[in-house]
């Protein structure tokens, strides 16, 4: 069946179907963090949000037929503070080692952050420190067109060079000023006016340009790499709301001028904001937490999933410890059907429900695709659920089966472990020493099983990070 895809464009303010330039290969950019430290929880949303859009738009497209980039900024005054201190505190190597080093380590944490959310790579991941040369030659044609000039080592951007500067957030740039904190210099002509390019000290990592030794500013990185992989024009442009102004409408700034006869993006999608508990989330609050921080504390990465996914992308998202533990034992309630029910190698012959992919297709209403996975609950289902369930990213196809044997393989064991502890429950009622009992109840714990114990039954249910492994001793 056809699947018509309608998205909400921020630039036409209303949601409109979506027309690929080219089928043959769809093409999103989504900017991508900058690389200092981990990612925090609000980080993680627009990750989850865009990669349902491609795993939908590999359904559609192929997954041959979609490319997906999402940069990393690594270069950023705090990447350099850490090295700075590295190197003060003594560490080996030249300070651009150093930044690479750390760059390369909060690389590495991002991406294991976001795959336990179960968010594909995207097809290329570009730095910007390796996309420099396309930068400087960005900027010089800018400055060729009269849309840039060079003012004491730095360059900056006109903005009043761009008839249509502020159209993406619905600004003229007389109200950007009055409204703007913007940064007062005397070398800028329009207060508005942003930074393409600044200079570097001798002791910070920079580069040669035709203006000196210098680095790039952040809004160019993403019009440079977007147009050396994605072309001039591409499909879908996205990010969080907090992106659209400056970020967003600079970079149109930039690619449209650098490339007038082009599009830039065609689509621009934004997702909203996260709070918790209702709140803003900020250190002061004492609410701020990163992937990492949860994902240790136990929450598995599915169920973080879970509860972003219960939140339209263009709904502020409260995270609440509520939501989550509803996930939980949602997603625990999933695989014990699929595992008494059903067959996760038969599940991948089947087709991802339709009723989930027009709910997808529908900007994204991914509320209402979860709405039909709750109603996949009886035992004919268990297939359809299971097919779904990596569908929508929240196992792979080995993650789900590896969960489904586990919980069979322990139910086993439970099965014989339930009457150990019944046995020794009698006993105890005799002896009044129940220390026998507690230890074992206390192993059952740590192996994350559920112990409920009545007159003459005991009932073990595995919870969803149950651990059989933890049941030796028993
Ligand atoms: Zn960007």
């Amino acid at each position: 069946m056809e699947v018509k895809i309608q998205l909400h464009d921020t630039m036409q303010r209303k949601k409109r179907p979506f027309e690929p330039i080219d089928p043959e290969n769809v093409r999103m950019y989504v900017c991508g963090p900058t690389v200092y430290d981990r990612a925090h929880l609000g980080n993680a949303r627009p990750v989850v949000v865009f990669d349902v859009l491609y795993r939908l738009l590999r359904h559609v497209y192929g997954a041959d037929h979609v490319t997906y980039v999402r940069n990393f900024t690594d270069v950023d005054d705090k990447i350099n503070a850490t090295a700075l201190a590295r190197k003060e505190a003594g560490a080996g190597g030249t300070l651009e080692e150093l930044v690479h080093q750390r760059s390369d380590e909060t690389i590495g944490w991002y991406l294991n952050d976001m795959r336990a959310l179960g968010a594909l790579d995207p097809d290329e991941m570009p730095r910007a420190t390796e996309f420099i040369e396309p930068m400087v030659a960005m900027i010089e044609d800018l400055i060729a067109k009269g849309h840039a000039y060079e003012a004491e080592g730095h360059v900056l951007f006109a903005v009043e060079s761009y008839k249509e500067y502020g159209r993406l957030s619905g600004r003229s740039v007389d109200d950007m000023i009055a409204g703007a904190r913007v940064e007062v210099a005397p070398y800028k002509k329009n207060p508005m006016d942003f930074v393409l390019w600044k200079p570097s000290t001798d002791d910070l990592p920079g580069w040669d340009s035709p203006w000196g030794r210098g680095r790039p500013g952040w809004h160019i990185e993403c019009s440079a790499m977007s147009h050396e992989l994605l072309g001039a024009t591409f499909d879908i442009h996205g990010g969080g709301n907090d992106l659209q102004f400056p970020h967003h409408e600079n970079e149109i700034a930039q690619s449209k001028c650098a490339h007038p006869d082009a599009g830039f993006a065609n689509y621009w999608l934004h997702n909203e904001m996260l709070q918790v508990e209702g709140k803003k989330m900020s250190k002061s609050l004492g609410n701020f937490f990163t992937v990492h921080d949860l994902l240790e504390q136990g929450v598995p990465g599915e169920v973080i999933r879970f509860v972003f996914l219960g939140t339209h992308y263009r709904k502020p998202m409260d995270w609440t410890e509520e939501k989550a533990v509803d996930a939980e034992n949602r997603l625990h309630g999933f695989v014990e059907l699929i595992a008494q029910y059903g067959d996760v190698d038969d599940a991948m012959k089947l087709r991802p429900e339709q009723a989930i992919i027009d709910a997808l297709a529908d900007d994204l209403n991914t509320h209402a695709a979860l709405e039909c996975l709750k109603k996949m609950n009886g035992s004919d289902d268990a297939n359809a659920l299971a097919r779904n369930l990596i569908f929508l990213g929240f196992f792979s196809e080995e993650a789900l089966s590896a969960r489904v044997s586990t919980y069979r393989n322990g139910v086993d064991s439970l099965r014989r472990i339930a009457q150990k502890l019944h046995d020794a429950r009698q006993r105890a009622m005799k002896s009044k020493d129940f220390s026998e009992v507690d230890r074992m109840k206390h192993i059952l714990s740590l192996a994350n099983v559920s112990v409920r114990m009545s007159k003459d039954h005991v009932d073990l249910r595995p919870e969803i990070d149950f651990d059989p492994a933890k049941l030796e001793g028993l």
